[in-house]
């Protein structure tokens, strides 16, 4: 059967129709080349186009100028959980990190596995992750290397929505709400995301570095763990996830020409939570968790507190083709992911259906 299912995943998760759509159509001959992408070398023209191009369309899109280095890398976000502490410090110095559940707790044992000076400066684990902490409140170390949060928590579905103005470098993880929306990087100075969420595919990860940094950087690096040596190598020191990077270029390329950028896909996103969000709060059956200003565009968790009523629920939403509901393994109840690729077609389609339920077990 060709009917699309209603794809709710964390991620991997939904791709623009569209994007699917130009890749079918070129996947045998990509360009006139009579070869797939996945059959170029990735010493090619055309490889190192998208690589470049890619780099220069998030440059665009985001208004970045020339101040940041733009990378593409591999081993996801646990690998950058090492990179980040390993390039901008030493053994024994002081980092300071903000703690806000699941992700941010790997990223923490990563980095205190180095043998760093590592300070949780705030922690929303007293609240069971159920909203970010106030970074007006936040007190960084003088001495601090760097500042390390999560923008979006995947896990616990909380968001914050703006970033500190501190006197030390902020690296953010924003592995899930990269791309989908624009954001001021004034206090930004490191970037990093894995996919698959809003852009790529599983296999790359984009890290944005604020060229001032480069100067801060460790010497006596193994090279491949060394960012400078992926900026100088454009992101071609050894064999990139060519493919990978091909489905980012596409996707950036439908972000730019299809939804005309950032600002109207950060619309349309909010649109989408929004409408969900209105119609939990306005039922006795679900319930978000998550106090209102720290919820999440990317992932709305919810509870129906009655487990058994939660698991039908689950499994009734499977049977009608909307997939991906469950919540992550570690924290049960649901979550529905809206990254880029879901429409807000499929967010009415859901809600339709959790009336239809709500009404049913009222
Ligand atoms: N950070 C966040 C916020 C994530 O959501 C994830 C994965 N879902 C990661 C890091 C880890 O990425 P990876 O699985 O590529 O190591």
């Amino acid at each position: 059967s060709d009917r699309r299912a209603i794809n709710f995943y964390a991620g991997p998760g939904a791709i623009p129709l569209p994007v699917l759509e130009r890749v079918h159509a070129e996947l045998f001959n990509f360009k006139g080349t009579g070869m797939s992408v996945m059959e170029l070398s990735h010493r090619s023209d055309e490889i190192q186009f998208i690589i470049d191009d890619s780099a220069k369309r998030i440059k665009k899109l985001m208004g970045l100028d020339d101040q940041f280095e733009i990378i593409f890398l591999q081993g996801g976000g646990s690998l950058q959980f090492l990179m980040v502490p390993m390039n901008f410090s030493q053994p024994g110095d002081p980092i300071d990190y903000i703690d806000t559940g699941y992700w941010t707790g790997k990223a923490i044992r990563a980095a205190q596995s180095l043998g760093r000076n590592l300070k949780i400066i705030a922690s929303s684990s007293d609240y069971n992750h159920t909203s970010v902490p106030n970074l007006n409140e936040i007190d960084t170390r003088p001495g601090a290397k760097f500042l390390h949060l999560c923008s979006n928590n995947t896990v616990v579905g909380t968001q914050f929505h703006s970033f500190p103005e501190i006197p030390i470098p902020v690296i953010a993880d924003m592995s899930s709400d990269f791309m989908s929306k624009q954001i001021d990087v004034s206090n930004l100075s490191v970037i990093y995301a894995h996919a698959q969420k809003n852009v790529g595919l599983a296999g790359t990860t984009i890290v944005l570095i604020r060229k001032e940094m480069l100067t801060k950087i460790c010497e006596g690096l193994p090279e491949i763990f060394d960012y400078r040596t992926h900026i100088k190598n454009k992101s071609n020191y050894h064999t990139p996830p060519c493919f990978s990077i091909y489905i980012t270029w596409q996707i950036l390329r439908w972000i730019e020409e299809d939804i005309g950028g950032l600002e109207k896909l950060g619309k349309i996103n909010q649109k989408k939570a929004s409408l969900l969000y209105d119609f939990i709060d306005s039922t006795s059956l679900f319930h978000c968790p998550v106090e209102p200003s720290s919820r999440s565009q990317m992932n709305v968790v919810f509870t129906i507190p009655n487990e058994t009523l939660e698991k039908q629920f689950i499994y009734e939403t499977s049977q009608a083709g909307i997939i991906g509901v469950a919540g992550h393994r570690t924290r049960g109840g649901c979550r529905v992911s809206l990254y880029n690729g879901v429409t807000q077609e499929a967010v009415e389609t859901l809600i339709f259906f959790m009336n239809k339920f709500a009404k049913q077990h009222s």
